[in-house]
């Protein structure tokens, strides 16, 4: 066993290789080349820890939260309204309500090939028993759109949504077929709805694309699922199609919808950030099965360019409620951020499948950020609540919503059980059953763990079955534990990411051996014996950050990081002080017992001002400073209302000592 001195390193045109295996796994993105293969839900068990439990909390309550409100509010019951010719005068929610149930069945989906849950399962079935009756014998399927009484088909495809919905049902039925094979019910559906979208918008249909980004990445994966070149095909005609002002202009412009510019020349990802991202990875996925790399290129260069620029500090994308978009490049205000958590589901998909693509383990760093404070914030500890928005400083304390009310505003103050536009929901529940599939990847000779959980990997190498088991107490200890439990004679290769943010202070221990290693894949080369040990030790010193000094909304602040968390001051942990803005950091950080985080703070006096803006702050300080703790962004909410900030003012706008 040797210890391979260099980080992984890959160039996208060269390495671009044919997955030597390929065999079909329970994974949502299965691309036919690139230099990682994905493993499936089969492959990776979360046992225990951070992501075990949120799966647990998915299984036991947001997924049937998630079906109890939309059995509701009628969003499953359009379904059985328009079997009983109802549906003109009924329907109830949005114009793309549908893709919220098919989002569920994502979720149940993958949550049944997961644990093999038979109740779920029957549930599942029960779902299609009153979808399937809705096709149409063109394999049109939609509750909202071409019925006597309601708008025709297609005739508003800038907010229609139809192809949006098509989208999330393949990707269900992606799920499906994967956990249940191509014969199911379920996939059938799909593949008629995938067939009648075909002959559609195919070269002699409609000549245009849907303003929400979505069918794209579906189609592709479908087609990859049924080896079906025509959805392919037709993926390309969308990805082509869009960017050369085939939709309305509309008040946000056409960057809203990205159809402004071709994808091709684009140089960052603008616009509304969830519609960006889905675009982006449909791109992706796209480029990666014509072997256009021209197209991959650009938007691993957008993607580039998004992080660069675009991005907070938690991975959260899109700084503008309005048009819930892209701002400018270091446009990131805090107490303005929109943050949505579908941009960040959105930034994992495209983030991911670049990883998939190139194998830089930059993109499984961002996904590891963004699933830690983005996806993992919005659910509350109930699993029964959600964040919208995320914002990164709460001014004022949020107003409890009332039990069983629908909020009308993504921006709730504090975590809401529902809302009047609900897409995060679902897209947390089905993002979080398939969560194992992000966890680790495969090459002909290796097994790259790249996301720390405890738990089972199992991968097929060109050399035959080989599996490990991971303990560790990530992201609350920083030590993993890596056994070999299955080999094989030749010669394979584990990896271990070390994240950028350990810079040079990770440690691995190779049979007695200890060295620094990483930042970037860490690869240790076999032959192993069951019952090789390989340690990493990730340094989880509380680390001071500071924005980029473009970033305006954000001089004078430092936020605090520990591992992968980001983490935030809540005035529940602070009393002394009616809200967080009082506070001023006047020390470095410290970690006591069990991982708690607390750092000096001064509290200031904020006198009232007629006017706020003076030669002087009128910023005083009173008293001396204390300890105040510091908690994981992603839990900030769960103990009644508060305020919260995660990048916190240096003492420097302290004028005089009180
Ligand atoms: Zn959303």
């Amino acid at each position: 066993m040797t210890v391979s001195p260099h980080p992984f390193t890959a160039d996208v045109a060269r390495n671009l290789t044919l997955n030597p295996q390929s065999p079909v796994h329970s994974v949502p993105v299965q691309p036919s080349r690139g230099v990682l293969s994905p493993l499936g839900i089969e492959q990776v068990r979360i046992d225990s820890g951070f992501w075990a439990s949120m799966q647990t909390l998915n299984s036991t309550d947001m997924i049937q939260h998630c079906e109890e409100w939309m059995e509701r509010l009628g969003w499953i019951g359009n379904f059985d309204a328009v079997v009983d010719g109802r549906i003109v005068a009924d329907r109830q929610g949005r114009e793309f309500s549908d893709s919220d149930v098919y989002k569920l069945m994502e979720a149940m989906a993958w949550e049944v090939g997961r644990i093999g849950d038979t109740a779920l399962d029957a549930r599942f079935e029960a779902l299609v028993d009153r979808i399937e009756p809705v096709q149409e014998p063109d394999g049109y399927l939609n509750t909202r759109f071409g019925r006597t009484g309601q708008q025709p088909r297609y005739s508003d495809l800038e907010w229609g949504h139809e192809l949006y919905c098509y989208g999330h049902l393949l990707q269900a039925a992606v799920a499906r077929g994967r956990t249940r094979g191509l014969d199911d019910r379920f996939v059938k559906i799909a593949r008629r709805a995938a067939d009648h979208v075909c002959d559609a918008f195919g070269p002699d249909g409609i000549q245009s694309v849907c303003g929400h980004a979505e069918i794209e990445v579906a189609l592709v994966e479908f087609g990859r699922m049924t080896g079906q070149a025509r959805y392919i095909d037709q993926a390309k005609l969308f990805v082509d199609r869009r960017g050369h002002g085939v939709l309305k202009d509309i008040e946000f412009g056409r960057a809203y919808y990205q159809d402004d510019e071709p994808i091709r020349d684009s140089v960052v990802l603008r616009g509304h950030s969830v519609r960006a991202t889905y675009l982006a990875a449909g791109a992706i996925d796209l480029s990666i099965e014509r072997g256009d790399d021209e197209l991959l290129g650009a938007v691993r260069s957008q993607m580039d360019n998004t992080l660069a620029r675009r991005t907070y500090i938690t991975g959260g994308m899109g700084a503008h409620h309005e048009g819930e978009s892209f701002g400018a490049d270091f446009e990131l205000p805090s107490d303005r951020a929109y943050a949505e958590t579908c941009a960040g589901i959105g930034s994992i998909m495209t983030n991911y499948r670049l990883l998939l693509a190139t194998g830089d383990m930059k993109y499984a760093d961002v996904i590891e950020r963004t699933m830690y404070n983005v996806l993992a914030t919005s659910p509350g500890e109930d699993g029964r609540s959600f964040f919208y928005a995320n914002t990164l400083h709460q001014r004022e304390p949020g107003i409890v919503p009332a039990i069983g009310e629908v909020s009308a505003r993504a921006s709730a103050s504090m975590r809401a059980p529902w809302f009047a536009v609900s897409c995060c929901p679902t897209n947390v529940a089905r993002t979080v059953a398939s969560l194992g599939a992000y966890l680790a990847t495969s090459t002909a000779d290796g097994v790259q763990v790249l996301q720390y959980a405890t738990g089972e990997i199992g991968a097929e190498l060109m050399g035959g079955a080989v599996a490990l088991r991971v303990v560790t107490d990530y992201p609350n200890d920083g030590t993993v534990t890596v056994t070999v439990s299955q080999t094989i004679d030749e010669a394979w290769t584990i990896g271990l990411r070390v994240p950028a943010w350990a810079g040079e202070s990770a440690v691995l221990r190779v049979r007695g051996e200890e060295r620094q290693a990483g930042p970037g894949l860490v690869e240790v080369a076999g032959p192993f014996a069951v019952g090789d040990v390989v340690e990493l030790v990730l340094p989880l010193d509380v680390r001071v950050v500071r924005p980029d000094v473009r970033v305006d909304a954000l001089r004078g602040q430092v936020a605090f990081e520990r591992g992968p968390l980001v983490l935030c001051v809540e005035s529940v942990d602070a009393p002394s002080v009616s809200k967080v803005d009082e506070l001023r950091v006047a020390g470095t950080p410290t970690v006591g017992e069990g991982g708690a985080v607390s750092v000096p703070m001064l509290s200031i006096g904020l006198p009232d001002r007629a006017w706020p803006f003076a030669a002087d702050t009128a910023a005083v300080a009173v008293g001396g400073s204390t300890q105040v703790p510091l908690v994981p962004y992603n839990r900030w909410g769960n103990r009644g209302p508060s305020t919260m900030r995660v990048w916190i003012p240096t003492s420097s706008d302290v004028v005089a000592g009180g």
